[in-house]
């Protein structure tokens, strides 16, 4: 019975990284969730939990499944989830909460930042542009 070989990574390229991760692993129930899912064989859930704590941290690069195996390909977001969440957390530190709002048409769940001078805006883009058009604040 002979094995199939194949290439060894090159580790050392990967270092510190890979030693911060064993020593993570213990600790973060996200990074115990995606070994789990590996060593389970489910690698499309590993692979999707890996890709979220990668979005989390800010990079854009992700894996995906290619027909040779695992590829890393790079998003095309140009804003990662901690890039919105960094400039929310200045705009709180400058101006508290209060500009963090939901459309306030019945029917509309829409989240916006009320840049508006006095903070007196109450409806996202699509229904503000509707009440203006009516010539009213109040009833979009
Ligand atoms: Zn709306």
């Amino acid at each position: 019975m002979s094995r199939i070989r194949t290439p060894v990574p090159p580790f050392a390229a990967f270092e510190p990284g890979l030693s911060k991760f064993e020593k993570l692993a213990t600790q973060d129930p996200r990074i115990r969730a995606m070994v789990s899912a590996t060593v389970s064989g489910r690698l499309d859930e590993a692979c999707a939990l890996l890709n979220a704590m990668l979005e989390l941290s800010g990079t854009s690069v992700q894996v995906r499944r290619v027909p040779e195996g695992w590829a890393l390909t790079t998003t095309d977001a140009v804003e990662s989830a901690a890039e919105c969440v960094s400039s929310l957390a200045h705009l709180i530190a400058t101006d508290g909460w209060r500009r963090i709002k939901v459309c306030e048409k019945p029917s509309c769940t829409q989240i916006f930042i009320d840049r508006t001078n006095g903070s007196i805006r109450l409806y996202c883009d699509s229904h503000r542009r509707s009440a203006d058009r009516q010539g009213t604040l109040r009833e979009p």
